[in-house]
């Protein structure tokens, strides 16, 4: 059907895209089918009940104060508590630099609100979180993707990618990074591409967004410095309880210089006049009854069998050509595919042969990628990642075979990715 607003929506809306890969997740999302696709922390392992215990002991006796409206920067209680979460990955912090929001996600919606205008640049990894790229989208922002290698973000290429966004007089407003074990590559940055970038955002004064949900999920060796605790003046931190307790809660945070945390607390008022005050009493009293640090032992446990199995899995299965990374933690592993193999294309056939992943131009704003794609380890139990790697296998040697007998790639078998019109949204974060 038409849509009679069409001529009326905002400009804004424009960059707002359909991805031609949601309508395959309804199939993807089948029970037969491996989702090497989603993001989804697994939170099984919560111990619901006791939690369920103090959720209802919490309505009963503090129930008017949780469930009222609360402060627009965040409880008060609960920036406290955020600083000592913080304080495992050396950070040091006062809870009044401290803004809460609804999840890390809101925090960056606000980071760009407050201050990118349409036509300013924002700079991030190539690729980068397919979820900022929505956002700064939806500010109509210019998104410039800088390389970056198995040590993160190649400092020479943030150089020569400021030095040209101000040649022709664009105005660049912050680098978007995420240090640790990156979506959607998996890829941590060392402490000395740590260092080279804030010396190069001090040399060319940008602002560093530093995104870190993923940062006490280190799944192998130690942690590295959060880029916040090498400088307080220009990195704004955001941070997250989705991946360390269970995102439905929906709180996150901004930690920011004090002059930034004014402005996005007044954006936060605008947007929602307080984050979720009930959210907030729910962590609270999870972090202060429960032991939360060995939860996060207890995922990282998990999370590593997986991770183990993924790679295993890779290893027995992909035909030669075919690389990936090796994450130290999080949730995902990057593959590159042999060329003249086209991810997006393919994804079709996999659904077909019930396994599903990203495609890599989900994570690029200007549609490169094509020989990549993003596999997600954190949902499945190891056995069914060792089968999905299985049937992504023969999918890759069945494309090779199309590829050397045809001169194409068989993008064709996509009668699946044609019929779909519409489905659930994509679990794609
Ligand atoms: N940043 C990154 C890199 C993510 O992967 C995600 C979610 N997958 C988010 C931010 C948003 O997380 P949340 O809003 O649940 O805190």
């Amino acid at each position: 059907m038409l849509d009679p607003w069409i001529d009326a929506y905002a400009e804004r809306t424009h960059g707002l895209t359909v991805s031609a890969v949601r309508a395959l997740f309804s199939v993807a999302n089948r029970p037969e089918v491996v989702s090497l696709a989603g993001g989804m922390p697994n939170i099984a392992d919560l111990p619901r009940e006791a939690i369920g215990e103090a959720m209802a002991s919490l309505i009963r006796d503090r129930g008017t104060q949780a469930m009222q409206y609360g402060s627009g920067q965040g409880e008060p209680f609960m920036r406290e508590q955020i600083t000592e979460v913080m304080a495992e990955e050396g950070i040091a912090a006062h809870p009044d630099d401290l803004v809460v929001s609804c999840g890390s996600q809101q925090a960056l919606d606000l980071v760009t609100r407050v201050f990118c205008d349409p036509g300013d640049v924002i700079l991030a990894e190539a690729p980068s979180y397919v979820g900022a790229i929505g956002t700064f989208r939806a500010y109509q922002v210019q998104i410039v993707q800088v390389a970056m290698d198995d040590r993160g973000i190649v400092p020479q290429a943030l150089r020569e990618a400021i030095a040209a966004c101000r040649a022709v007089g664009k105005r660049v407003k912050f680098l978007y990074t995420i240090p640790n074990f990156q979506n959607p590559t998996g890829v941590t940055q060392t402490v000395e591409r740590r260092q080279e970038l804030i010396e190069a955002a001090h040399e060319l004064d940008i602002l560093i967004v530093e995104d870190n949900p993923y940062g006490l999920l280190a799944i192998e060796g130690e942690p590295k410095p959060a880029l916040r605790s090498m400088d307080d003046s220009r990195v704004v931190y955001l941070g997250s309880f989705s991946k360390t307790f269970a995102p439905g809660f929906r709180i996150g945070w901004a930690l920011a210089p004090h002059a930034v945390r004014e402005k996005l607390t007044l954006a936060q008022e605008s947007a929602t006049l307080a984050p979720p005050v009930f959210s907030q009493f729910a962590i609270s009293t999870y972090l202060h009854q429960f032991d939360w640090r060995g939860q996060i032992q207890v995922y990282r446990d998990m999370y590593r069998a997986r991770r183990d199995a993924m790679l295993q899995g890779l290893t027995e299965n992909m035909p030669e050509g075919t690389t990936w990374t090796h994450p130290t933690g999080g949730f995902f592993v990057w593959v590159t595919l042999p060329e003249g193999l086209d991810s997006q294309a393919m994804l079709p056939r996999a659904v077909s042969a019930r396994v599903a992943y990203v495609p890599g131009t989900a994570f690029f704003a200007d549609g490169l990628g094509s020989r990549n794609m993003r596999l997600s380890f954190c949902f499945p139990p190891p056995e069914r990642i060792i089968e999905g790697t299985r049937r992504l296998g023969e999918v890759l040697r069945d494309e090779i075979d199309t590829l050397r007998t045809f001169g194409i790639g068989s993008g064709s078998g996509g009668h699946l990715y044609r019929d779909i019109t519409s489905g659930p949204a994509p679990d794609i974060t």
